[in-house]
């Protein structure tokens, strides 16, 4: 498959959008590059670093990243530091953003775990304490391991 060009990305994203009943704007599409680009969740002010320098507000960042979450195309996750992150839907992955996560409590680096299942005995155990919403493991990644 050849990398598609950045026209063909922002046609591709317009069309995610208005399939989501969302109006194409300059600051919507930046934000969904930007989710698109990244390998791991990003916080607003990690979006915002990069979008406020090409003239979009922090404000205006936070509402587009809200806007996609609402539409169900990106979900957002709160890892217990009360910051929420947000990632895309990825297609490759419909678990809807149901995934386990992986937070390095020495650099604080955050890492989808995709292809983890959780046996269903498991879910049935916790179903005892209540609704789980996130699933969060810690502990060293492996460049903190070195
Ligand atoms: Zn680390
Ligand atoms: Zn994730």
């Amino acid at each position: 498959m050849t990398k598609e060009s950045d026209a063909e990305q922002v046609q591709r994203l317009r069309e995610t959008l208005s399939k989501a009943k969302l109006r194409t704007t300059a600051a919507r599409i930046a934000v969904l590059r930007k989710l698109e680009s990244a390998a791991t969740p990003l916080t607003h002010a990690e979006v915002a670093e990069e979008l406020v320098p090409l003239g979009f507000d922090k404000a205006t960042v936070f509402r587009n990243l809200v806007d996609l979450v609402d539409a169900g195309l990106a979900w957002r996750t709160e890892l217990g530091d009360h910051v929420w992150r947000f990632e895309l839907q990825d297609p490759s992955h419909p678990d809807r953003g149901d995934h386990p996560h992986f937070v390095c409590v020495d650099c604080g680096s955050v890492t989808c775990l995709h292809d983890v299942t959780i046996p269903g005995t498991a879910r049935t155990g916790w179903e005892q304490a209540g609704r789980v919403t996130e699933i969060l493991l810690k502990g060293h990644c492996k460049s903190c391991i070195g």
